[in-house]
């Protein structure tokens, strides 16, 4: 049975010694291997995953390798799990820790910083110095679990405590994989001034976090909120998640569309969600005189830029990086006051062993599927029903 020496556990939630665990092995290749428990240290606690989130950075990891950093360099072949966006239930307590208690349930965000590092010191640990020095000699402590660290598709990870938000038994498991991808919404809207209640807003590009970023903005009180894309299944979604306008990209002018829809001019934010080739540019014409723009996702080319036009108008560019300043805490209580249906973005669930074809229709994206859940106990795979 599982007992590490300082861990504090419960014979209510007995703990296994190995456990299930995928790991990455070439590119694109992942294997179901066993693993030991991991075993918390001070200031962690050992989190059974009930369900784990699919996210497009998984995909990234998986194929290319960045922005995962494993022992310095890239993540394949060396025993690493990933995954990222999961919940669970505490299951076992490191030395000294009380702020949770064995059976509570919990999802995490992702960065865990060095703590020590002058953006650390500053909130900003999602933008750690120390990023992936977390072995032999260069051990600063920094723990990314899916990106420097094991993460996700497994049956135990640790977390420091740092990275655990409590959250309510009304909250399904799927929907608690959804908190940190509306904190990541909630931390572009954070770094674009945080009250936006009145202002104008778009939201570009209607994946996950475009789509919680709709729902997030909304709830702050921004108007109107204006959702650009491609899809129209989606930006159906955006509508029900409180988009006041959405705007079909392929069937007219976005940055037109946008200057009618709010009274022919520019909008005061743009979160930039959809990391199209022309995105940067189009969202600076969407922008008013001295407007913000946010990027919360990326081409994977490098792009020409208008920087006289930005220069001229005074705008403000903004990259952010993850759920950085406890976003994931603010979108977690929007949520558990059911200020929106973060359940709208999720589409399908499958059991744990079928990792391979969850991913496969995240990337595929087959019958429409938009976030795709794995759960690790008694599942069958299952579409949720479109309402
Ligand atoms: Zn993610
Ligand atoms: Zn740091």
């Amino acid at each position: 049975m599982y007992a590490p020496p300082g861990v504090k556990t419960s014979q209510n939630m007995p703990v296994s010694e190995t456990m299930r665990a995928w790991v990455l092995g070439d590119p694109g290749e992942l294997k179901l291997v066993d693993k030991p428990v991991p075993v918390p240290k001070r200031a962690e606690v050992l989190v059974r995953i009930d369900a784990v989130a699919i996210c497009a950075t998984d995909l990234e990891i998986i194929w290319h390798g960045p922005p995962a950093s494993i022992q310095g360099g890239m993540p394949f072949n060396k025993n690493f799990t990933p995954g990222h966006e999961y919940m669970g239930t505490v299951a076992a307590l490191g030395p000294g820790v009380d702020e949770y208690k064995i059976g509570q349930r919990v999802t995490v965000e992702i960065h865990a910083g060095c703590g020590q590092c002058k953006r650390c010191r500053m909130g900003m640990y999602t933008s750690c110095h120390n990023y992936g020095l977390n072995y032999g000699d260069v051990d600063k402590g920094h723990r990314a679990n899916g990106f420097t660290t094991d993460g996700g598709f497994c049956e135990y990870q640790v977390n420091n405590i740092n990275t655990l938000v409590a959250i309510p038994d009304a909250m399904s498991d799927e929907e608690a994989t959804l908190v940190v991808t509306a904190g990541t919404a909630m931390y572009g809207l954070t770094e674009l001034g945080g009250l936006v209640a009145g202002e104008s807003v778009v939201v570009t590009g209607p994946g996950p976090i475009g789509l919680l970023g709709v729902a997030v903005a909304k709830a702050l009180g921004a108007s109107p909120v204006i959702l650009t894309g491609t899809r129209d299944n989606r930006l159906k979604i955006g509508l029900e998640l409180g988009a006041d306008h959405v705007v079909n990209a392929k069937k007219e002018d976005a940055v037109e569309a946008v200057r009618r829809l709010n009274g022919g001019k520019g909008v005061d934010y743009v979160v930039e969600c959809s990391g199209a080739p022309n995105a940067v540019n189009e969202a600076i014409r969407m922008v008013n005189r001295g407007g913000k723009v946010c990027l919360a996702a990326f081409p994977h080319e490098e792009t020409p830029v208008d920087v006289a036009h930005i220069v001229r108008n005074n705008i403000y560019l903004y990259g952010i990086r993850g759920e950085g300043k406890s976003a994931t805490h603010r979108a977690e209580a929007f949520m558990s006051q059911k200020r929106f249906d973060a359940t709208k973005v999720h589409t399908h669930t499958f059991p744990l062993e079928d990792l391979p074809t969850a991913i496969k229709y995240a990337r595929e994206r087959i019958d429409d599927a938009i976030k795709v859940v794995v759960k690790t106990r008694g599942t069958v795979a299952q579409r949720v029903a479109a309402e």
